[in-house]
């Protein structure tokens, strides 16, 4: 092994922000890519939500709901690290795209609205970061409000999320009688001054909680912060690394995002704790990240990252070895060998070509349609990173086109649309009706915006009768042919090819489940 390849792991950190919407996930990104020094201006990740993307009618569906519906990807460096940033989805109904980036982190940051607490969104979310052990760090945010009783909003956590809270800062007072927090670990004291863009002030060691100076600078907060630590003392558990590690313990943090307060704190612990990436299942073995052959997979593709060039943008997470400029690899899906000439690494802000990059990093493919998620590219083994599942959709709309003349144009778009993960397509065996399945409604909504403005095909769509669908399996090929003569009118080929039963209900589902035992009903299914 490299020691210079090692040393890049050690000081790589991939990350996503999971949060509510509203919680302040932009307002906290903005602030860390302040510290990693990689935007100069406040206000710039907001812009970027707003201004920018209105320039595609696929954007300005996302701007006229006021959500966000892509995700970035920004890198910056902190100290002696290189983080990189997955922004994702925070709306409800891009969730499935939310999960897909997920599979590409090594951990998380939980964003919780001090008034608010745990929220919809917050448990869904986390519900991933469970099924798949990522360490979570946890940030209170908006201090500076009235919000719930600390205590209390940890034993939400916990009860909810069910995942044991560790503050490591503790808040004193809070909205207008906001003090600021004390970082138990380092025995200091951080005085809260508003301000948008204050940068950190120096921290007041303070060693005994006996020491007058607390009076000094808390006045009658002071005792209440060493009731609080007492009582923390006694109810939580010490932090341990492993734990968090295994994702049972989340350490806390408070602080105020939009006033810079507690952030740097929340960073400095962030690359200390979080993992750097480690090894990754594929269907044969496991891979470390050391190893010097390069490997990876795409995660998620992006259409008109650049509405000028109408491209399409693979997004690819590195697992091993070290990528260069112009590299060939294997595509592994295609049997074909590609070079990786012109790969894009996001930072912050800008784009720019990217010589190297070692794992954890992600790197943006131009994509002309022949990369699809889930895709492994590798040195030279065979390999398939495993864990990038397509959801059982819970909605379902019949497409129907003005023009028929556009039919063929209609075809691609869904078929690629489907490959982007913006949609799932279903054909069903009998008739000729395009049917789109969704994990969220408004997935509709943007497929139907990117046909008009992508593939010039003006579409419509209307309900149907499927609640929900399950991908189909069975070993004994009599078994399936059997099921396959008597369920016709309710199979689908999806967009790979797979077969799928669309069931008007779920109850309707469970008797032909009961009905056939030896067929398999899959609720997600991996891409192949
Ligand atoms: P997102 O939807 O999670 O990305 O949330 P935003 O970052 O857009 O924040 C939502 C709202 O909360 C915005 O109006 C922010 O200015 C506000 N906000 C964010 N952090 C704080 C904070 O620490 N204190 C207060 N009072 N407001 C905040």
């Amino acid at each position: 092994m490299s020691s210079l390849l090692e040393k890049e792991i050690k000081r790589r950190r991939t990350f996503g922000i999971i949060s509510h919407p509203d919680a302040g996930k932009t307002t906290l990104t903005e602030k860390l890519l302040l510290f990693g020094g990689a935007i100069q201006m406040a206000g710039a990740v907001k812009s970027r939500k707003t201004d920018n993307h209105a320039v595609s009618d696929w954007m300005a569906i996302e701007k006229e709901r006021g959500i966000s519906v892509t995700t970035s990807v920004m890198q910056f460096n902190y100290r002696d690290f290189e983080v990189n940033l997955l922004d994702t989805p925070g709306h409800k109904d891009f969730s499935e795209d939310t999960y897909r980036v997920l599979t590409a982190v090594d951990s998380a940051l939980m964003v919780i609205d001090s008034a608010k607490g745990v929220e919809a969104q917050t448990e869904k979310l986390m519900e991933v970061c469970r099924m798949r052990n990522t360490p979570v760090i946890t940030f209170i945010n908006k201090l500076d409000r009235e919000g719930r009783e600390p205590l209390d909003i940890l034993s939400e956590i916990e009860e909810k999320l069910q995942i044991e809270c560790t503050p490591l800062t503790w808040p004193i007072g809070m909205g207008k009688g906001f003090k600021g927090v004390y970082n138990i670990m380092r025995q200091e004291l951080n005085l809260f001054t508003p301000s948008k863009d204050r940068r950190p002030q120096d921290s007041i060691m303070v060693k005994d909680l006996d020491d007058p100076l607390l009076e000094q600078m808390l006045g009658s907060y002071a005792d209440r912060l060493r009731e609080d630590l007492e009582l923390l003392a006694g109810a939580a558990s010490p932090f341990d690394h492993k734990e968090y590690l295994k994702a049972s313990q989340t350490p806390v943090f408070f602080g105020s995002a939009v006033n810079n307060f507690g952030v740097k704190e929340l960073l400095d612990a962030f690359v200390e704790l979080a993992p750097p990436p480690g090894p990754r299942a594929t269907t044969t073995r496991m891979v470390s990240p050391d190893e010097e052959a390069f490997s990876g997979f795409t995660f998620k593709i992006q259409a008109n990252m650049n509405p000028a060039h109408r491209d399409r943008i693979a997004f690819f997470r590195i697992c091993s070895g070290k990528f260069t400029k112009g590299m060939k690899v294997m595509h592994h899906r295609l049997g074909k060998e590609v070079a990786l000439a012109n790969a894009t690494i996001f930072m912050a802000q800008d784009r720019t070509n990217v010589e190297e990059a070692w794992p954890g990093d992600i790197i943006g493919i131009h994509n002309h349609g022949t990369i699809k998620i889930g895709d492994t590219f590798s040195d030279k083994e065979p390999l398939k990173f495993t864990g990038i599942p397509n959801f059982a959709p819970e909605h379902f709309r019949r497409v129907l086109i003005k023009n028929p003349l556009k039919i063929k144009q209609l075809n691609k778009g869904l078929v690629q649309l489907a490959e982007e993960g913006a949609v799932q397509l279903f054909r069903p065996t009998m008739g000729s009706d395009y049917i789109l399945g969704a994990v969220g409604v408004l997935q509709f909504e943007v497929t139907m915006a990117r046909l008009k403005a992508e593939y010039g095909v003006d579409a419509v769509y209307e309900p149907v009768s499927y609640a929900t669908a399950r991908w189909i399996d069975c070993e004994d090929r009599k078994k399936l042919d059997a099921f396959k003569s008597k369920n016709l009118a309710h199979l689908a080929l999806d967009a790979e090819g797979h077969l799928a039963y669309l069931a008007e209900s779920e109850w309707r589902l469970g008797r032909v489940q009961e009905l056939f035992p030896e067929i398999v009903f899959r609720k997600t299914r991996e891409h192949s």
